[in-house]
């Protein structure tokens, strides 16, 4: 029962070894940060030539870590999409012929059902088998390129998906990337954000967020987010649907009011190369003055306000019962903290990965792969990789 996950979709080289879809044996990430940090988002090709330059010693730091060899395993698992086409092809091709050397079948998994995984791998492990059950859950995937609700039932094989709800334009994450980078603060913009957000007013700016209106607006509308083009959105209750494209507007505008100046090279935070988060309200302040401190923990409280009204709303309108949050987003302090608080209110239960399996890893891979495994379900050997694939469509 042991499976070798790769993923390789967009900017962290990772693998995995899991052992029945509950055990992680290892789990290796090797993040290309340092490499994109200074243009301030991923550039493609870079990032297909780091994962060739580390799928093999990451690979081999995962089975070491696990204290097992090639011949151990059962099987590879592979992400094939949705994600950046030159790097997702580095981990598939790497995958199918460690298959064809090994005579191991290859499974093919979707990114998002990895990152959904990457809660039920943590509740197995963390439960014990007796009480373990899965019932259906209402999962919102919340990372750097998606902002999409599933309603998510176990079934014999494999999970099945129905998309609920997604974001009409950018991820929430790319809203946290494009706000730190109009204001000068580090890449990924996430953790920075999080970390500042403790040191100011979260109502001091009332940043809002329209509520999306009828289905008709929608009729014909392509969505213009990177990944999952063909997911259709007029099927879909407007309430479930986010927009985070006008809140760097709104960023930029306030700041503009504020007689600040943004953009560019006239940055408004004060980094120096190799600055880290700040870690107390000295250092916060010494990046930048305390109405910029109350404006970013504004766009927070405004983001994570909206991912909960909406989130709480399906699951309520699907009778879920169970919440379930991942991505890199879900690995934010003050997320966690509102999700939590508003659980039981609703007399609902959230879980959250551990803030290092939010974002990307190959173990939620390995775990994603485990019901495909026990059914047969494998790759043919024609596995390429679907940039945009789409899941629960
Ligand atoms: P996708 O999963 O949609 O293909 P991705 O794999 O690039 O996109 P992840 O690696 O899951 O995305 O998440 C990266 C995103 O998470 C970035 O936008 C980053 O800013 C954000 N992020 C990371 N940590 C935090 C945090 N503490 N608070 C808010 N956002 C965070
Ligand atoms: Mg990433
Ligand atoms: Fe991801």
């Amino acid at each position: 029962g042991l499976i070798l996950g790769i993923e390789s979709s967009c900017d962290e080289t990772a693998a995995s070894v899991v052992e029945r879809g509950s055990r992680t044996l290892s789990s290796v990430v090797a993040s290309q940060i340092a490499t994109h940090a200074r243009f301030g988002g991923v550039v493609p090709e870079l990032a297909s030539r780091e994962h060739l330059r580390a799928i093999v010693p990451v690979v081999r730091a995962a089975l070491a870590e696990a204290g097992v060899g090639f011949d151990d395993l059962d099987a590879i698992a592979v992400t094939s999409g949705p994600g950046l086409a030159g790097a997702l092809l580095v981990g598939i091709s790497y995958a199918k012929a460690l298959a064809f050397a090994r005579n191991l079948p290859v499974i093919a998994i979707n990114h998002l059902e990895g990152h959904i995984h990457a809660v039920l791998l943590e509740e197995r492990q963390n439960a014990p088998a007796s009480t373990q059950q899965d019932e259906p859950a209402l999962a919102l995937v919340v990372s750097g390129g998606h902002t999409h609700l599933y309603l998510a039932e176990p079934a014999h094989e494999a999970w099945h998906y129905k998309l609920i709800g997604r974001t009409l334009d950018d991820a929430a994450g790319e809203a946290y990337d494009k706000v730190a980078k109009l204001l000068g603060l580090g890449y990924p913009g996430g953790p920075w954000i999080d970390a500042i957000a403790r040191f100011g007013d979260p109502k001091a700016v009332p940043f809002a967020f329209a509520q999306i209106k009828a289905k008709a607006h929608l009729h014909g509308k392509a969505p213009r987010t990177k990944a999952a083009k063909t997911a259709p959105i007029a099927d879909l209750d407007p309430h479930f649907l986010f927009s985070f494209s006008g809140i760097k507007t709104a960023v930029l505008r306030h700041v503009e009011l504020q007689g600040m100046r943004a953009g560019g090279d006239e940055r408004i935070a004060k980094i120096l190369a190799g600055d880290r988060p700040p870690k107390t309200k000295e250092e916060a302040l010494a990046l930048a003055p305390q109405p910029i401190l109350d404006m970013i923990a504004s766009f927070q409280h405004a983001v994570v306000g909206d991912l909960m009204k909406k989130t709480f709303a399906a699951a309520e309108s699907l009778g879920a019962t169970r919440i379930l949050v991942t991505g890199g987003v879900a690995a934010n302090r003050e997320l966690r903290e509102r999700f939590a608080a508003e659980a039981p209110r609703r007399h609902m239960r959230v879980s959250f990965p551990t803030p290092a399996l939010s974002t990307d890893n190959a173990a939620m891979i390995a775990a994603a792969a485990w019901p495909r495994f026990v059914s047969g379900e494998f790759a043919a050997s024609a596995l390429s990789a679907e940039p945009s694939l789409a899941l629960g469509v």
